[in-house]
Order: structure tokens, then C-alpha cells, then sequence
């Protein structure tokens, strides 16, 4: 690990994600992962000649707010063209893309890592099409085209990015970003989304950039992780042991973990771009920036932080209300209700959770009011109720959807609290106990513990337990 000390990092990320649209970025197919090969297809995303593409506004809209989650500029005026290289899986020999005007620039992704908020730079987001897909078989190949014309942003950072876990967690970062925004479901299993990976190393505190190695097509974020490992360390090597690195693509083997060289890298100048004749420009108006605007919604930290500061949670806690957002959203109605919303989050987070996994109910089977959750942490923090008979009168209105004041009443749940009615129960403990009495007389203070339990059981649960300890020791240590 030596030479992670010497050399550092810079990693920047182009990850590529499938939109959430009906149908395909030119044509009317349907975006849908899983049909049969080439079954979603017409003249136009066969790329037949003599076709017309129409943008699929959508798409327009999806890339245009995904530019505002993730802080970027929207440009007035956003254009398509020709990125001309040949590939059995893409008819046309040209991709569509956005090449020198894109539709966001500049903006940013904040995310916990180690510790502490970590900002990596946004260059560009930028719509394009998806290719289709080789099909290698025994004796043939194949190409199913379902996937050809398939709406694509394509999200490049700025080399901020400096070791293979922060990829990770940016990576992460992006996709939660994405999923909240309904930007893209974000499926890996269905390859929505792909990274090609920028790596340099150089020795630390130098600024001059190394050799850039660009790993291409990863498409699990695990995947990255690995690759960029090995790709780091394989660098540092060359270059301590004399060796030069050159500027060239190479290909993960997740198999086999290691990357191997594909080609000398090409130039943007390779591609031959241009205008795509076919296509109008995309000039959106301010009205229709706005209205994409008012979808903007609250980013995973953002919504972490908020519950962290405005409710007192826990980080713990305020990440399960992050991943599980009906949950949290539902906490929300519960803490209306409580000055206690740790209490509250207790209740929803361990009990109501487990008791919905366990009966397969939803919240919207669940019977009782979110306020229900906030009268019973009042009972609990009043001391009327022990909270080992709150688990019970929790199970009771999880079921019945009856108020817990109900259910403390009908079953006689109320703490007693009564001094003397707890010393009859501690000195029938007592006298039926003589032995971890005589225990604890002897210097045992176990055996304490163990008399409370005998207490709360002749109480059936009900004796204040505070006041059952205390009682307890004056009577023993009288
Ligand atoms: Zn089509």
C-alpha cells in the first residue's frame, strides 16, 4: 500500500443512464427491457434510409431535470449531431449525442463519504441514443436492435474523484439522485446504467495530469470499484519500475480482475461530428424550464440531513427514511403529532416495519392513525404504561387499529405507580424468594435483577419498574 502513499488518483466518471420513457428517443417503440430480440423495432431505429427522426419530448424534459438535480445551467439552446464511427449494433453508423451543446452544464453531486460531504464536479449532462446488442453464439452472432434508439443521458464529471471507494460512493450518490428524481429506475440487473471510467495516476502533490487510460462499458458499480483498484495499482507499478504509460482504452474482465489493453485512444476529431441535419435545435422556453423545475424534488441528503436536524434522529434512522420514502413520509405524519419524534421513529422503524414484513400488509392496510404512534409514545413518556406493555398494546392496535388509550383500558395496562401497591408485590417476591435474598445479601447484586423480574412478573408487567428497584433495595438493605 506503500504506493498509494507516494502516487494519488484522478478519476473522472462518463456514466450512461437508460431515461424512464414509454417509448424510444426517435420513434414510437416501446422502451421495455425483456421482449423477444427485435421485436420493439421499426425503420426509424433500424436507421433505414429515407426516415425521420422525431424527439421524444420526454426524454427532453427527463434530461433537463436530471440537469436540475444534479445543480447544472441549462443552456438556452441545446443541439443534436452525428457522431460518425461504424458498429455492427448501430445501424446508421452514427450515434445521435449532443456534442458541443449540450442540455446542462455545469453543475454538482454532494455525498457523504468518509465521514464528511464530498463534491464532485458535473461537466455535462448530455442526451443521446442507446445502441443495440451483439448476441454471441456457438456457431453465429446476432443483433437485437430492441435497444437501438433507447433514450440516453450520459453524465460526465470532472476528474474530482480520487480513490476506487469515492467512485463508489459518488456512483451510488448519482444513482439514489436519479431513482428520487424518476429520472431512470436505474436497474442494473437490465443494464440501465453504464460507466466508462477515466484513470491517471501522478505522484502526490504534483499537478501535473498522467497518462489518461479510459476503462469502457462497466456495468456494475462493484465492477468499477475493482476495475479502478487494479487499474491504480497496475499504474503505480509501471511507473515506479521506469515504464511510460500512453493515453489508450482498455476493457474490465470481471472474471478474471484484471483490465486489458482494446486501443490507442481515439480523438474526439475521430468521430467526425456535425450538426444532424434531420433535427431542430432545442431552444426550450423559460415557461417550460419552469414548469420542469417544479418537479425538482428533494435530494437523498438533503432529505437525510432534514430529518437529522428538524426531528433529532439519529444518522441510522434518518437513512432508513431516506431509502424507504413512503416510510419516511409516513414518520413525517407521525411526528406532527409527538414532541417526542425519536420516540416516534422507534415505534415506526422496529415495531410497525417488522410487523408489516411479517403480516405482507402495506401502509395503506395499516388501521390505526399516525397519531395513534404519537399517543402511545406520550403514554410510555408519562409513565402511564410500561414500555414492555406498549409492545403489546402496539400489537393490539396494529391489528385492531383500536387508539392505545383503548387498549391500556380494556386490558388494565396502566403502570402502577403506587407505592404501596408495589411494595405488596416486592414483599411477595421477597418471601417467596428466600435464597437470591439471601443471595444478595451476601454480595450478589445480580440477584437484584433477578427479584425485579419476579416483581414485574406478580405485577403482570404493570409495576413501574424504577419504582420497583428502589422499593426492592430499601427493603433489602434495610
Ligand atoms: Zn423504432
Amino acid at each position: 500500500m506503500s504506493s498509494t502513499t507516494e502516487y494519488e488518483a484522478v478519476i473522472g466518471l462518463e456514466t450512461h443512464v437508460q431515461l424512464r420513457t414509454r417509448s424510444k428517443m426517435w420513434c414510437g417503440c416501446a422502451n421495455e427491457f425483456g421482449a423477444p430480440p427485435n421485436t420493439n423495432v421499426c425503420p426509424v431505429c433500424l436507421g433505414l434510409p429515407g426516415v425521420l427522426p422525431v424527439a421524444n419530448e420526454e426524454a427532453l424534459r427527463l434530461t433537463v431535470l436530471a440537469g436540475l438535480l444534479l445543480n447544472c445551467e441549462i443552456p438556452a439552446r441545446a443541439r443534436f449531431d452525428r457522431k460518425n464511427y461504424f458498429y455492427p449494433d448501430m445501424p446508421k453508423n452514427y450515434q445521435i449525442t449532443q456534442y458541443d451543446q449540450p442540455s446542462a452544464v455545469r453543475g454538482w453531486v454532494d455525498f457523504e463519504f468518509e465521514g464528511a460531504i464530498q463534491r464532485v464536479r458535473i461537466t455535462r449532462a448530455h442526451l443521446e441514443e442507446d445502441v443495440g446488442k451483439s448476441m454471441h453464439f456457438a456457431q453465429t452472432s446476432g443483433v437485437d436492435f430492441n435497444r437501438a434508439g433507447v433514450p440516453l443521458l450520459e453524465i460526465v464529471s470532472e476528474p474530482d474523484i480520487t480513490s476506487a471507494d469515492m467512485a463508489y460512493a459518488y456512483l451510488n450518490a448519482l444513482k439514489d439522485i436519479l431513482v428520487f428524481g424518476g429520472i431512470s429506475d436505474c436497474d442494473m440487473e437490465k443494464g440501465m446504467v453504464r460507466c466508462d471510467v477515466n484513470v491517471s495516476v501522478r505522484p502526490r502533490g504534483t499537478s501535473q495530469l498522467g497518462a489518461k487510460i479510459e476503462i469502457k462499458n462497466m456495468n456494475s458499480f462493484s465492477g468499477v470499484r475493482r476495475a479502478l483498484e487494479y487499474e491504480i495499482q497496475r499504474q503505480v507499478s509501471v511507473l515506479k519500475s521506469g515504464g511510460q504509460l500512453v493515453q489508450s482504452t482498455r476493457r474490465w474482465d470481471d472474471q478474471t480482475g484484471v483490465t486489458e489493453e482494446m486501443r490507442t485512444k481515439e480523438y474526439a476529431h475521430d468521430y467526425r461530428y456535425f450538426p444532424d441535419p434531420d433535427l431542430m435545435a432545442f431552444v426550450p422556453s423559460e415557461q417550460w424550464v419552469n414548469d420542469v423545475r417544479k418537479c425538482v424534488v428533494e435530494l437523498p441528503l438533503a432529505r437525510k440531513q432534514r430529518f437529522m436536524r428538524d426531528y433529532k434522529l439519529p444518522a441510522g434512522d434518518a437513512q432508513v427514511f431516506v431509502d424507504d420514502v413512503p416510510l419516511g413520509d409516513y414518520f413525517e405524519l407521525v411526528a406532527r403529532h409527538t414532541p417526542n419524534p425519536k420516540g416516534a421513529a422507534n415505534w415506526v422503524i422496529n415495531n410497525m416495519r417488522a410487523l408489516m414484513v411479517q403480516t405482507g400488509k402495506a401502509l395503506k392496510d395499516i388501521r390505526f392513525k399516525p397519531e395513534a404512534i404519537g399517543e402511545l409514545v406520550a403514554l410510555v413518556d408519562q409513565g402511564k404504561i410500561s414500555s414492555k406493555s406498549a409492545q403489546e398494546v402496539f400489537a393490539e392496535m396494529f391489528l385492531t387499529g383500536e387508539s392505545p388509550s383503548a387498549i391500556v383500558d380494556r386490558k388494565g395496562l396502566v403502570q402502577v405507580s403506587d407505592t404501596a401497591a408495589v411494595e405488596a408485590f416486592c414483599d411477595q417476591a421477597i418471601a417467596a424468594n428466600p435464597g437470591p435474598v439471601a443471595d444478595f445479601k451476601a454480595g450478589k447484586a445480580a440477584a437484584l435483577n433477578f427479584l425485579k423480574g419476579q416483581v414485574m412478573k406478580l405485577s403482570r408487567g404493570r409495576a413501574n419498574p424504577a419504582l420497583v428497584g428502589e422499593i426492592l433495595e430499601k427493603k433489602l438493605k434495610g
